[in-house]
């Protein structure tokens, strides 16, 4: 009988020992080839000597100084790794302004998304704005589980039993070619008419209410890795400067090169006000959010109110920081992020020649190492299986049964839930570990589609 309050009541965990490389190992023994990183976290592995070392001797030296009496030299130095590392905006005028030039520490995505709300309403008080007091966000999108990031969430399901708590926010349609695009329709036009939503919404509550547009670069935890469609971004990035709004992009899941690149956005050309990342940042070594703050913006608040009223204990956590560190210096000194493209050219042609004639995968998509799999009960149609029979649920206790982890979930479509299957190996996978994610991912959904036919 176990005392701890888990978020899954119903069924008994294994329980973790140990890591190696991709994999986990449990109290029996049995591995199990982490092939989504938890939930897109670890993107070392689990055993990284250099990041364990850099946080052990942070425990050595000084394990926590609190961020309202002190900084430290991990926390100082990450942040400059991080502003270097970031997208910059074309043109003098964007770099004297939308420079992403400070880092707000935190512990986790949901409260990098809640300093990020947070940071762009004081904003918008400190430049006399007081009246924008609304978030517009997209339907289908998960930005975390605390109420200020659960509201601006598009994600139905998980909304549903908090409704009344939660603060109002608008939602648009989400960038989903898959079930958006329309036949005949090229991929920048339907882009361009996705971003295009966003200016109808706005005409509708008024710009001088909005305080920000609120995105995933490439949408995770509710669709599975769907990236956006061309231009999409670059008509969001115009549409918010031509009415004054913020655009704060959340690559809590996206981020940290799980797509190939550090900061994900950077392939799609754009540069946001506010940028929150987390997950590969601590890359599981340590709780470790951030939210990355332009030039504006944070000029605005110290030539205004120059004080930020947020804050949690643990912020900027030094153990933390110097968890982050090392995981920045061993992306770079291992130069990954070529990998990480490498490697995920090598998984998407593996998923196409196993499930893209599938007769139940109505979907392949992704980036890099973030790739996702959308099942659907008939394919022509794109019906979604029915809710009741919890495929994604299923394929995660088969995946299990067979040593895979992977992160099926369930995204609403039209207001049905359908099935996703996530994957988010470390960037250190090699290419037999593909082999065997793809064999196992399959015997999974095979047996999940027999026990549920
Ligand atoms: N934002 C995105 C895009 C996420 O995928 C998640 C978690 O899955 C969060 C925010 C919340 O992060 P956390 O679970 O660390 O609070």
């Amino acid at each position: 009988m176990t005392h701890v309050f888990h978020r899954q009541l119903k069924s008994p965990l294994p329980v973790a020992v140990s890591g190696q490389g991709a994999y986990i190992i449990d109290s029996t023994g049995k591995r199990y080839l982490d092939a989504s990183g938890g939930a897109a976290v670890s993107c070392l592995g689990h055993s990284d000597a250099e990041v364990v070392a850099a946080v052990k001797a942070q425990l050595d030296s000084l394990p926590f100084a609190h961020t309202g009496f002190f900084t430290t030299e991990a926390m100082e130095e990450l942040a400059d790794r991080l502003v270097a590392a970031a997208p910059r905006p074309a043109g003098e005028a964007a770099a004297r302004t939308r420079t992403l030039d400070k880092v707000y520490f935190v512990s986790g995505g949901s409260e990098a998304v809640e300093a990020a709300l947070k940071l762009a309403r004081q904003a918008c008080l400190d430049r006399g704005e007081p009246g924008r007091d609304l978030f517009i966000a997209r339907r289908q999108s998960y930005h975390g589980n605390t109420l200020g990031a659960l509201a601006v969430g598009g994600n139905a399901w998980r909304r549903e039993p908090f409704q009344p708590l939660l603060m109002p926010a608008e939602h648009i349609a989400p960038c989903y070619a898959y079930r958006e695009q329309l036949a005949g329709e090229s991929d920048a036009d339907y882009g361009l008419r996705a971003a295009d939503a966003l200016e109808e919404k706005i005409q509708e509550v008024g710009a001088h209410r909005v305080i920000a547009f609120v995105a995933e670069t490439v949408v995770g935890a509710t669709l599975g890795a769907v990236p956006p469609a061309p231009g999409y971004f670059r008509r969001i990035r115009d549409i918010c400067d031509r009415h004054g709004i913020l655009l704060i992009l959340d690559e809590v899941m996206s981020g940290m090169g799980r797509t190939g690149h550090l900061f994900a956005c950077a392939e799609d050309g754009v540069v946001p006000d506010l940028l929150c990342i987390a997950k590969g940042l601590g890359a599981g070594y340590q709780p470790l959010g951030a939210v990355l703050c332009s030039a504006g913006i944070y000029d605005t608040i110290q030539g205004g109110t120059g004080y930020f009223q947020h804050g949690h204990t643990y912020s900027g956590h030094a153990a933390a920081c110097a968890g982050g560190l090392a995981v920045q210096k061993a992306i770079a000194a291992r130069d990954l992020m070529p990998r990480v493209r490498k490697m995920g050219t090598a998984l998407s042609e593996r998923l196409q020649a196993r499930f893209g004639n599938h007769p139940f995968v109505g979907d392949l998509r992704g980036r890099g190492l973030f790739q996702g799999m959308e099942l659907v009960a008939d394919r022509g149609a794109k019906t979604p299986f029915d809710p009741s029979l919890k495929l994604n649920a299923r394929i995660k206790a088969r995946a299990m049964e067979a040593g895979l982890i992977c992160y099926p979930m369930g995204g609403t479509i039209d207001g049905v839930r359908g099935d996703h299957v996530l994957l988010a190996p470390p960037f250190i996978v090699e290419e037999a570990q593909l082999d065997e994610l793809t064999d196992k991912l399959a015997q999974a959904l095979d047996a999940a589609l027999a026990d549920i036919a």
